[in-house]
């Protein structure tokens, strides 16, 4: 059990003017001692504070008077204080197997702990989770949490997170539902490990056992070429195709059933099957924009000025807590999606290019199947996309999140001096570095970073003058 330690104080703000300085540790808040940023917010949002503090390896009391629910404007370094609950399954398609040795730390930790699902929309498996837990996120509602469920059948779900409690872990989904909690599930496609029949099946399995869930977010597996499992494989055409079809039927049940579609497959088997995006109002809410489910048609609607609203990440409860604790870290590499944590990066200011400049919009291979088009539509000569082609990871790690900063100069080399090149922001942490560790300053031409959602690239062109 760690204690929070200050990373920044609001001026102004009650922790401010009570005398909170960065470095901080605050050991209790009104003798209590919170594990993670939820019972922080909770202890936090009370009206005038006793706090235990160590600073310096000195000990003592500070009172903060504050009126309840007033934020006590300090940012602490984590968002879990005691222990980050790790995972227990070994499934073959798990990337964290799959990441070259020499990465940031954080990127190698196998969570399984439903706070952080909650907080940043990690999957969580439920293999860890006990009735205490259960009992925690029922009082404390923390809802919407994100379930992964893969297959409904018994021997296939254990077999792929290989753990024998895999299968038995589903109870406590439905004792989640029971309890009104909002839960988002998960299906990572095994091609000729869980397509074909068994998806059918765990669609079947969801209607009948599970219909309360909010959403079912079906997505392909990520290979990268330092796979060691050969059971795992990229889809062929074929199965992809399968897949699609199999979640179009199984949407027009659920609409009949339930009144809505439920399940939706990821942008990247439409573009693995060369099929048109469905329509806006296919995803109904865009529930699930986050795990790469109607990316693509928001961003054109937002580049083509359909949609006034970015639809960026939401991170729902954490939106409200004044303590952003770094969600990049856990959220790795699961998270695709536009963020805006490289708002305002950019290489030196000094380096960079005249805005008449020709424009070279960076794109992963995925995301530039989606943006050429659109560009295209604007009949502009001096804009261009440029694929990264993603040589670090291989594999089929082509989303946009996943470009690494050696494979940013690997293209940049090969790429004119003098123009603008647009980066989207997804692939940066909040510090700006890339997955590999390398930063904006380390790439061989100055880019501008982009908010990645098409309001902003629209915007980001426009600035031509
Ligand atoms: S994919 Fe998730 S559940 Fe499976 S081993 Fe990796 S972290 Fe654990």
């Amino acid at each position: 059990m760690t204690s929070p330690r200050v990373v920044s104080v609001a001026p102004g703000s009650a922790a401010a003017l009570a005398g909170l300085v960065e470095g901080d540790e605050i050991v209790s808040i009104d003798g209590l001692q919170p594990r993670d940023v939820i019972e922080w917010q909770m202890f936090t949002s009370e009206a005038d504070l006793e706090l235990d503090v160590l600073r310096d390896g000195l000990s003592f009391e500070l009172t903060v008077p504050k009126g309840a629910g007033e934020a006590l404007g300090v940012e602490v370094q984590s968002a879990v204080f005691d222990r980050v609950r790790t995972c227990d399954n070994h499934c073959e398609f798990c990337f964290i197997y799959q990441l070259p040795k020499g990465m940031r730390r954080s990127l190698y930790l196998k969570d399984d702990d439903y706070r952080l699902s909650f907080l940043y929309g990690n999957f969580t498996t439920l293999t860890r989770f006990t009735e205490a837990d259960l009992e925690r996120v029922v009082t404390e509602r923390l809802s919407p949490l994100h379930v992964s469920i893969h297959a409904i059948d018994h021997d296939v779900r254990n077999r792929m997170l290989k753990n024998e409690r895999g299968a038995m872990s589903l109870r406590w989904l439905r004792a989640l539902l029971d309890h009104g909690i909002e839960v988002r599930g998960q299906i990572v496609v095994c091609p000729g490990v869980n397509d074909g029949h068994v998806l059918d099946h765990s669609l079947a399995g969801v209607l009948e056992r599970f219909p309360e869930l909010t959403s079912v977010a079906v997505v392909p597996l990520g290979l990268s070429r330092y796979n060691t499992a050969s059971a795992m494989r990229l889809h062929t055409t074929d199965e992809a195709q399968g897949v699609v079809d199999i979640i179009e039927s199984w949407q027009a049940t659920f609409l009949s059933v339930l009144g809505r579609r439920m399940v939706f497959a990821a942008d990247e088997y439409y573009l693995m099957t060369d099929r048109d995006f469905p329509s806006a109002e296919s995803y109904e809410d865009f529930e699930m924009h986050e795990d790469g489910i109607g990316m693509a048609r928001t961003f054109a609607m937002e580049f083509n000025g359909v949609s006034s609203d970015a639809t960026g990440v939401r991170r729902g409860f954490f939106a409200a807590v004044d303590l952003p604790a770094n969600p990049a870290a856990y959220t790795g590499l699961r998270s695709t999606c536009g963020t805006d944590a490289g708002e305002g990066l950019s290489s030196p200011v000094a380096l960079l290019p005249r805005r008449t400049a020709p424009i070279a919009v960076l794109s992963g291979p995925l995301g530039s199947r989606v943006i050429a088009p659109l560009i295209e539509g604007l009949g502009r000569e001096d804009v261009r996309v440029v694929t990264v082609d993603n040589e670090f990871f291989g594999g089929n790690t082509g989303v946009t999140g996943l470009m690494t900063g050696a494979d940013l100069t690997r293209v940049l080399n090969e790429q004119p001096a003098g123009h603008r090149y647009l980066l989207p922001d997804v692939c940066l942490s909040d510090d700006g570095r890339f997955l590999d560790g390398l930063s904006l300053a380390d790439l061989p031409r100055p880019v501008e970073v982009v908010r990645t959602d098409g309001i902003a690239l629209r915007a980001a062109l426009e600035a031509a003058a």
